[in-house]
């Protein structure tokens, strides 16, 4: 994978505010901000997608997570927040190496991220969810039995 601006600041070529590392896992805060103390946790290895990633890399980062948020709530005040990790251009994804953003929101000021959760019109053949739920147990190699 080309080299991105998050795997400079993994090799500290470029300056960040790093708050967290292990092996695995680095955290930073995000250079350009939805809220107050919107940080970044990234696995070190260089992957793109989320789906690219190693079960070793992938478990240190759902690892982490719980601890970064609380730490996060304690010291922003903030009462709740998002996870949100872009994938692909078409995802809004613009910095191309795994990273999952954990976002404060603030329910006095409204900021935080902001969502337009717009259910979409599926098609006909989209709507045939026993179908797609089929194919998907069947991609993940699973046998589920009956369902609703
Ligand atoms: P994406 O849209 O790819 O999910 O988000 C990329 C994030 O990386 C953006 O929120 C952006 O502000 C942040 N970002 C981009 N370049 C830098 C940088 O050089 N340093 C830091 N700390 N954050 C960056």
């Amino acid at each position: 994978m080309s080299e991105t601006l998050f795997s400079k600041i993994i090799a500290r070529q470029i300056p960040a505010h790093i708050i967290y590392e292990d092996t695995h896992v680095i955290s930073f805060l995000d250079i350009n901000p939805l809220s107050y103390g919107h940080i970044l946790v990234i696995p070190k290895e260089a992957k793109a997608q989320m789906h690219e990633l190693s079960e070793e890399s992938a478990a240190a980062l759902g690892r982490v997570l719980p601890k970064m948020a609380r730490a996060l709530l304690k010291v922003t005040g903030a009462d709740g927040y998002n996870l949100l990790q872009n994938n692909g251009a078409s995802a809004h994804q613009s910095v191309f190496h795994v990273h999952v953003h954990l976002i404060p929101q603030f329910s006095s000021t409204g900021k935080g991220l902001g969502l337009n959760w717009m259910p979409s019109q599926l098609t006909e053949g989209e709507r045939l969810r026993e179908k797609y739920a089929t194919a998907l147990t069947e991609e993940l190699g699973r046998n589920l039995g009956a369902r609703s």
